[in-house]
């Protein structure tokens, strides 16, 4: 069994026994702090074909978003933007428990499929873009790559002139490759990952930017989307790289270019940020920093807790709670184990989450 099929073992058994105890309802007094940022990544249909949780993790359907929100709603949360949480953190103004709603990457099924479910609830989210998507420099390659596997029972190839063989028969064979072989091709320096990735497809007769077409948000979608009030776009660097990889100026590059790109593409200022992978690996205290040099008024990670008052005055570093609906083995009340604290209490060992 791999670590991955164990974890999701622990999680079948977990999850339901968490909940069932209702030992959510005593966490929630010192682990869930004044409100909770979601983050999600992908809004699409349910697929019926077989798929390999790296990418299917990262997804969830229109109808899970709208039972969520309906749920939040019964619950009485507040939803509110990132300018509010920031405004609530600055002022230190009391309310009910909030929720925010953000969205990473910039796919263009927010604007498909997302977008229409929360106008008609009115609910305020963010979408943070990293830029060279819009700009056909970037593609989301880990969907061909899926489909390859999915596809394939082997894949025999040449890196750096050493033979390279997966197998890939089996589903866990799949998972497993579909993660060594992401591992692989973003292994290398980060300044020639797009053409190791291209001579990678090319290999195998795929055009990168032809089975991605459609994946990511437009600039038109972007401007679309802007001219709505609930709506608001947040930088999330240029080339979506691991900023802890990068030396201090191309981090700051990475991040201020993309910030200016939107601001001159939305004639709007861009005061919110999310870190790129954003876990406690690639963030921390000198991404922190510089995040924080480049003048943002939130910036998010995805390290798993919620808000606290502490984060006055550290909005650089916002925890957030990862929506996925395989995670939460398709049961809507189990997101109330996040939002409660229980589960960032346990996966971060009775510490709540706010500077390192
Ligand atoms: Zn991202």
């Amino acid at each position: 069994m791999n670590t991955k099929t164990l974890k999701r073992a622990v999680i079948k058994t977990l999850w339901p026994l968490l909940y069932h105890t209702k030992i959510h309802f005593i966490s929630r007094l010192v682990y869930s702090g004044i409100g909770s940022i979601l983050m999600f990544h992908r809004v699409c249909p349910a697929d019926a074909r077989i798929r390999i949780q790296g990418n299917s993790g990262m997804e969830v359907t229109p109808n899970y978003l709208e039972n969520l929100i309906q749920y939040l709603i019964r619950l009485k949360y507040e939803i509110i933007s990132l300018e509010k949480v920031h405004e609530r953190l600055r002022t230190g103004c009391r309310g009910g428990k909030f929720i925010a709603f953000t969205f990473d990457d910039g796919y263009a099924d927010n604007f498909i499929h997302a977008y229409p479910i929360l106008k008609k609830y009115n609910i305020p989210f963010t979408i943070y873009v990293a830029t060279n998507y819009p700009d056909g420099q970037l593609t989301p390659w880990w969907y061909p790559l899926e489909e390859l596997i999915l596809k394939n029972e082997c894949l025999e190839f040449k890196e750096d002139g050493e033979n390279q063989k997966f197998n890939c028969k089996s589903l866990p064979e799949k998972e497993i490759t579909f993660h060594r072989l992401r591992t692989l091709l973003m292994g290398g320096a980060n300044a020639d990952l797009l053409s190791r990735v291209q001579k990678f497809f090319n290999f195998y007769n795929v055009d990168l930017f032809e089975a991605t077409k459609g994946y990511m948000l437009s600039w038109e979608q972007i401007k679309t989307l802007n001219k709505e009030k609930l709506v608001t776009f947040g930088a999330h660097t240029v080339n979506h790289l691991a900023l802890n990889r990068l030396s201090e100026k191309d981090a700051t590059d990475e991040i201020l270019k993309s910030k200016h790109r939107l601001e001159s593409k939305l004639k709007d200022e861009i005061n919110h940020f999310s870190y790129p992978f954003g876990s406690s690996q690639e963030v921390n205290e000198r991404e922190f920093s510089i995040a924080r040099q480049c003048g943002f008024k939130t910036s998010t990670t995805a390290r798993w807790g919620n808000i606290f008052k502490k984060h006055k005055n550290h909005q650089e570093c916002l925890p957030r709670i990862h929506v996925s609906e395989k995670r939460d083995l398709y049961d809507i009340n189990f997101i109330s184990l996040s939002i409660n604290g229980i589960i960032p209490c346990m996966v971060n060992k009775f510490k709540r989450v706010v500077t390192i």
